[in-house]
């Protein structure tokens, strides 16, 4: 556990919405998505953000079971709170790509990105409330904790993970198991995890609505489409070299997916939009969420 400052306030920065029983979304609005999953005996928590506010905090009233951390990859936007958690898991290939995921060139590259995403959502959001009235509380982007960063500073530097994954290894949470599937081409150790049971893919980076972001060192644009037809092909069932066959079965193809990224949709119209498919063209097939966004 840590003992750090942060930037900016938990209860101000996150927005954190339940999608269904078991299943909430940790949003820093306009920047990254985490997800909390609930098993019975442990909660998931996919991913921890920008590291800007305590994300243990922002979970504590809605973790039913103690939680730890499974990174989908380990970009300076998805690491930012892992040093919060004791146990942390993070595919075999991830340790290698820390350091390249969060210099301090990244930091500072973001910082100047957030003052001009900060200037257009305001003329974005005068423009609403103009007369459009599209942006729900959940979109509203927080104010950017520049002060904070300038007293505090902003450093991500995650631990060695305390469990590394491989493709097809299943992480038990108590009545709901965690699929693996390796996804490289956004990051080299890139991961989707799949809920087969309930029919959801947690595809992060690998599938959001917008330009997709594959120029990082690392990134492949080739790899990363090979990865999005393995997924469409096996939840599909169209593959018949899956190293997780199961997950071809028939609530697969009602599959919907929770992916890092989301504007200007409420959770609920993100939820009803997951229900259709993004990634195939098999009807009643496999699908994703919203979003654009940046890294
Ligand atoms: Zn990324």
């Amino acid at each position: 556990m840590s003992s750090r400052s942060f930037a900016a306030d938990a209860r101000e920065w996150f927005q954190v919405g339940e999608i269904e029983p078991g299943l909430h979304v940790v949003a820093e609005p306009g920047h990254v998505l985490s997800w909390l999953i609930a098993g019975s005996e442990r909660c998931a928590l996919l991913d921890t953000g920008l590291g800007l506010a305590d994300i243990s905090t922002a979970i504590s009233p809605v973790a039913a079971a103690p939680a730890f951390v499974v990174n989908s990859h380990v970009h300076f936007d998805h690491v930012g709170g892992n040093e919060l958690f004791e146990h942390t898991e993070m595919h075999e290939l991830a340790p290698q790509w820390i350091e390249a995921g969060c210099r301090e060139a990244h930091l500072r590259a973001y910082r100047e990105l957030a003052d001009s995403m900060n200037e257009s959502w305001s003329r974005f959001e005068r423009a609403d409330r103009d007369g459009w009235f599209m942006i729900g509380p959940d979109e509203t982007m927080r104010a950017w904790p520049g002060r904070g960063i300038a007293e505090l500073g902003w450093r991500i530097d995650p631990p060695r993970p305390t469990r590394l994954l491989a493709d097809g290894d299943a992480i038990e949470l108590g009545e709901r198991t965690l699929r693996v599937i390796h996804t490289p081409g956004h990051a080299p150790d890139h991961i989707c995890l799949l809920d087969e049971a309930a029919g959801i893919l947690f595809a992060q980076d690998q599938a959001y609505h917008g330009p997709h972001l594959i120029y990082e060192e690392g990134s492949d644009p080739a790899v990363f489409a090979r990865s999005a037809r393995r997924l469409a092909d096996e939840l599909a069932g169209r593959s018949g070299s899956s190293t997780w066959p199961t997950a071809c079965g028939r609530r697969s193809r009602r599959a919907s997916s929770a992916s890092s990224r989301t504007r200007r949709r409420r959770w609920p119209a993100a939820r009803r939009r997951s229900r259709r498919c993004g990634a195939c063209s098999e009807s009643g097939c496999a699908a994703q969420t919203s979003a654009t966004s940046r890294s």
